[in-house]
């Protein structure tokens, strides 16, 4: 499959077929890096969701997908990784055009799309309960290990493709029908994925994708009577909302949300790797991660070195044309992010933070309108300031210094979230008992934005619950249902008179 050159017309993927659906409205995505519109999309309504609900119920209800053996929906999995490993320029060339990624890190998306739905295929293989042959003579049980259902998933931009593959393909290989919600700044890369597994063999219906506004679609889904389960990704302020709403169905949720993750340099860390792992934990995808290592807490012993050091390194990352090869950093997802960002900057400043690089609209030439801007750095940042709370989501690292370990912890724990955190360190005993009482789903040690897609993935606290990837990353999408049998002539329950 090709991609069209842009503007690029979608419509909603509802029963295998493209539909502007019956309102027959549309909305445009612009490139962050320019004004021009790349994109045409259907805008849903609830109509639209009640329709794919409706397509993913009968998939669910009455189709083959859940009645196949895990081994046949497996195979199919796996010519659907295949697939996109065959796109992978196509899709690399969406995301960017629709995110403001550069290519570099959009062609190692696209290959983490394919390896999490291949991993996503062996777990069709393993899905399975349990048994007990320890209740008696007269008893047995097993535990069956079933699909939800129908599942509702609601995506962000930040990595369309990559959180798409984290949830499709997992809900798939437990059996599920799908309704994919993207984010409305970038719903190509989940069409383009949902055509390639009907190219491998997911039969219509099992994959439906619905685009279009948030309170719009998403919020028709989440209280929709035919969705059995969400799995949302996103913000926590829309997470909130989710959840709300959720409880008055009341329905099963799954909520992955935002963050401010603590970057934690010691002074007896290997500081050549510290400084990279900073910039990169910082600075990779504009900041717009939700692993972003935003806040460095650094040893005050060898502070003022590592800083100058960083500040001289930032000043070296190339921010520009996305679509270059040799661009670092390239456009926020759209000026009105940018305007945000720099906001929660002038804001820091106000409260006593010290700006040491950056702090404005980054000039890119070619792009005048381009969501472009400066890598910023923010110093002396106290724990109760807004910089060091709020996740900001772009090109801002906030520095706050730490006498010893004891502190480092306490300030890295001083977060309502705790999705992730990392420590760089050469000591053996601190590298494992500081990321033991670090709060956070992840903590990665000498290493940043790493994992693997048979590690689980979500948050401790205000960062959400549920986990994705791993087998857990399966499990989420299943349901058990325990079976206990009796064996043999049973004794009356009753002692009742004889009759
Ligand atoms: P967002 O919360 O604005 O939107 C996420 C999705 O929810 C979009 O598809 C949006 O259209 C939809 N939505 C909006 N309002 C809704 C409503 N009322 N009901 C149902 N759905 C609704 O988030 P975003 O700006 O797209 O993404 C950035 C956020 O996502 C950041 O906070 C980031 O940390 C978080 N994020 C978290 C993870 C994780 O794994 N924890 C991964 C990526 C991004």
């Amino acid at each position: 499959m090709t991609i069209a050159r842009p503007p690029i017309t979608y419509g909603h993927h509802i029963y295998g077929r493209s539909t502007t659906g019956p309102s027959n409205e549309t909305f445009v995505r612009n490139s962050p890096m320019s004004a021009d519109v790349v994109s045409v999309y259907a805008n849903g309504t609830s109509s639209d969701v009640d329709l794919a609900s409706n397509a993913a119920r009968v998939a669910f209800d009455e189709g083959q997908w859940p009645r196949m053996r895990g081994s046949e929906r497996a195979q199919i999995l796996l010519r659907w990784a295949s697939l996109i490993r065959d796109n992978q320029e196509a899709l690399a060339a969406l995301e960017v055009e629709e995110t403001g990624k550069t290519i570099r890190f959009a062609r190692e998306d696209a290959i983490g799309m394919a390896e999490l739905t291949a991993y996503a295929a062996s777990l069709a293989y393993e899905m399975h309960g349990d048994s007990f042959s320890n209740l008696g003579e007269r008893h047995s049980a097993v535990v069956h290990r079933e699909a939800i259902g129908v599942v509702g998933l609601i995506v962000p931009w930040n990595f369309p493709g990559l959180i798409y593959c984290q949830k499709v393909p997992f809900a798939l290989a437990a059996g599920n029908s799908v309704i994919v919600k993207p984010s409305e700044f970038t719903s190509g890369t989940a069409l383009y994925l949902t055509r390639l597994a009907e190219e491998a063999g997911v039969p219509a219906g099992v994959i439906n994708v619905v685009t279009g506004a948030g309170p719009v679609v998403g919020q028709s889904l989440v209280a929709h009577p035919d969705v059995d389960m969400i799995s949302f990704t996103g913000s926590t302020a829309v997470g909130r909302k989710v959840l709300e709403q959720a409880a008055a169905a009341p329905k099963r949720v799954h909520v992955e949300l935002g963050s401010k993750a603590a970057n934690i340099v010691f002074a007896d860390a290997d500081l050549e790797d510290a400084l990279d792992g900073t910039l990169f934990g910082v600075f990779f995808n504009q900041g717009e991660c939700c692993v972003s290592g935003a806040r460095l807490l650094v040893q005050d012993s060898i502070a003022d070195e590592f800083v100058t050091a960083l500040v001289a390194r930032t000043k070296a990352l190339r921010v520009g044309n996305p679509r270059d090869e040799k661009t670092d950093i390239g456009a926020l997802i759209h000026r009105d992010h940018m305007v945000n960002v720099l906001k929660h900057v002038a804001e820091g400043q106000s409260a006593g933070a010290q700006l040491l690089i950056g702090g404005g609209p980054q000039e890119v030439v070619g792009f005048p309108d381009g969501a472009f801007m400066q890598l910023t750095i923010l110093d002396q940042v106290h724990e109760d300031m807004n910089v060091f709370q709020q996740e900001i989501f772009g090109p801002v690292l906030v520095i706050t210094r730490f006498t010893d370990e004891e502190e480092a912890i306490r300030l890295a724990n001083a977060s309502s979230y705790g999705l992730a955190n990392a420590v760089w360190t050469r000591d053996v005993d601190r590298a494992i008992t500081v990321p033991r009482r670090l709060k956070s789903g992840t903590v990665y040690v000498n290493t940043q934005i790493d994992g693997a897609v048979q590690l689980p993935f979500g948050g401790y606290k205000g960062s959400g619950f549920g986990r994705e990837m791993g087998k857990l990353g399966l499990e989420e999408f299943t349901q058990t249902k325990s079976v206990m049998y009796h064996l043999g002539k049973r004794q009356p329950y009753f002692v009742s008179k004889e009759v």
